[in-house]
């Protein structure tokens, strides 16, 4: 019918007509930043979040693994799935103190003793010069080659050998292949590599 056709084509044209505001403006080159910055921010926002939780939890998940593969010395004893640590006399001790008193740097010990099936009994504990060493690296004159048990320590609850630790480690059993590798990461937690 022609009168509904003119009502809808007049409706048009007045949907069609700029508010007196916009006049001169093109709509497009409006729209255009104000739909850029509405997602991006956010998206901005989010992507930083995520990165930000990733990045704690890969450090925190770093020392939760080093303490769920670490132990605690209950009895002068370390009792890991596939050996047992005994520290006989102030064996433990001697540890325990050059830990505490070098808490600006890694500390290094060779311990000594008799090794029993999976049982490694210390009797002695020495501490070799060392040559350099700050809060996450140690170097040191090597441990005899009589040494049951090669130790450094690392900060606080970072229990988890490092690439570095795993090398040295296989280099070292070369020399003496019953010798085992701990990790003192707190005046009481030990990691058996
Ligand atoms: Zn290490």
């Amino acid at each position: 019918m022609p009168s509904q056709v003119r009502i809808l084509s007049a409706a048009l044209m007045i949907k069609r007509k700029l508010h007196p505001v916009f006049e001169g403006i093109n709509p497009e080159e409006l729209e255009g930043p104000i739909v850029e910055s509405s997602w991006r921010k956010p998206l901005l926002l989010l992507i930083s979040v995520l990165l930000g939780v990733l990045i704690i939890s890969l450090s925190f998940s770093d020392s939760l693994q080093g303490i769920i593969h670490s132990k605690t010395a209950r009895n002068y004893q370390l009792t890991f799935p596939t050996a047992t640590i005994l520290f006989e006399g102030n064996t433990l001790a001697l540890l325990q103190d050059e830990f505490i008193a070098h808490e600006d740097r890694e500390i290094k010990a060779c311990l000594f003793g008799r090794q029993e099936g999976s049982d490694y009994i210390i009797g002695n504990v020495e501490f070799p010069e060392i040559i350099r060493a700050n809060v996450i690296h140690v170097v040191s004159v090597p441990c005899p080659v009589s040494t049951l048990i090669d130790l450094h320590g690392h900060p606080i609850n970072k229990c988890l050998a490092s690439e570095q630790d795993i090398e040295t480690y296989s280099e070292m059993k070369q020399e003496n292949p019953s010798l085992r590798m701990m990790i003192m990461c707190s005046s009481d937690r030990f990691a058996l590599i």
